[in-house]
């Protein structure tokens, strides 16, 4: 039972919608899927929730030449049905680790990068590998920002300063490669636990600008740079101990040394 009494609005325009995320007070609503609960418990208390979903092309898939860009609704349903994702084996890879119906039909990609959450990291992961840019709207227009950055930061902050997530744009980028490994699981356990490596080759043949995205052991992936073919086994030693230093101490360190020389060695550099 939600206790909480509120106004609830579903503007038919962006336009509309920003001048509500504007005011005091107002909370997004984009797939229900987290908020509501927290409406219940009490934990969310907005004097007006602002859906998104009457407005035009918010649930959109746009695939170009040159990029994909998904509407704040998208869902992984959504994502898994569209031919686009062929083009982007290691997104439909880590799309493939909620199988969960429920949240693969109801959780959107909006929500995902506002509220993280361990289930999300897969997809949160390769998008950051592929230097995805989160679309952010105010009423003062658009501009675009790194997922990695909302990564570092905690997109929490958003709404405050009047801003709401309109999508997600996906770069096809032939120069970079980027692969997901997932960390396997016993069966019947979830696999949110895993890596996403992005990199180019240089005309040598060596891995370059490589990323490398953990997710799953913090609420937001954690990204790590800077390491490419030519480095020595001593200095990505020292890097990783640098690394690890930012994520939970104890097996879990462990676990994700395995996988970043996993990903390391997947591309030829260790
Ligand atoms: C049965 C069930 C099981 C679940 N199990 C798990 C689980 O195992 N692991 C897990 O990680 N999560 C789980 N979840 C949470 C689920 O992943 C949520 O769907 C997800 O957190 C996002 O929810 P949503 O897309 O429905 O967004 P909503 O619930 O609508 O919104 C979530 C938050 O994001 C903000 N927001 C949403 N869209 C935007 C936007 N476009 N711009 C700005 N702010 C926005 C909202 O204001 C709100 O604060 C579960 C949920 C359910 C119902």
């Amino acid at each position: 039972m939600i206790r909480t009494s509120y106004t609830y609005a579903a503007p038919d325009t962006l336009e509309e919608a920003l001048s509500l995320v504007g005011q005091d007070g107002q909370q997004v609503l984009t797939g229900d899927q987290s908020l509501i609960g927290q409406l219940k418990q009490g934990i969310a208390q907005p004097q007006t929730l602002v859906s998104l979903r009457k407005i035009p092309g918010m649930a959109n898939i746009d695939a170009t030449a040159g990029d994909v860009q998904l509407g704040a609704l998208v869902t992984y349903a959504d994502l898994s049905r569209h031919s686009a994702l062929a083009g982007i084996p290691a997104l439909a890879e880590a799309v493939n680790t909620i199988q969960d119906p429920h949240l693969r039909n109801h959780s959107t990609i909006g929500g995902a990068l506002y509220q993280g959450g361990p289930i999300h990291g897969p997809v949160l992961a390769v998008l950051a590998a592929l230097d995805a840019e989160a679309v952010l709207a105010t009423q003062a227009g658009e501009k675009r920002v790194a997922i990695t950055e909302l990564l570092q930061n905690g997109s929490s902050g958003l709404l405050t300063s009047g801003q709401l997530l309109k999508g997600v744009v996906v770069p096809l980028n032939q120069d970079v490669t980027c692969t997901y490994l997932p960390l396997e699981q016993l069966p019947g356990q979830h696999a949110r636990k895993g890596i996403a490596v992005g990199f180019r080759r240089t005309a040598e043949g060596q891995a370059d600008q490589t990323r490398l995205v953990v997710a799953g052991f913090t609420p937001f992936p954690a990204r790590f740079d800077g390491v490419d073919g030519s480095v020595s086994q001593l200095q990505l030693e020292q890097t990783m101990a640098t690394w690890l230093t930012t994520v939970p101490a104890g097996f879990q360190r462990h676990l994700i040394k395995v996988l970043i020389n996993r990903a390391l060695s997947t591309i030829g550099v260790s």
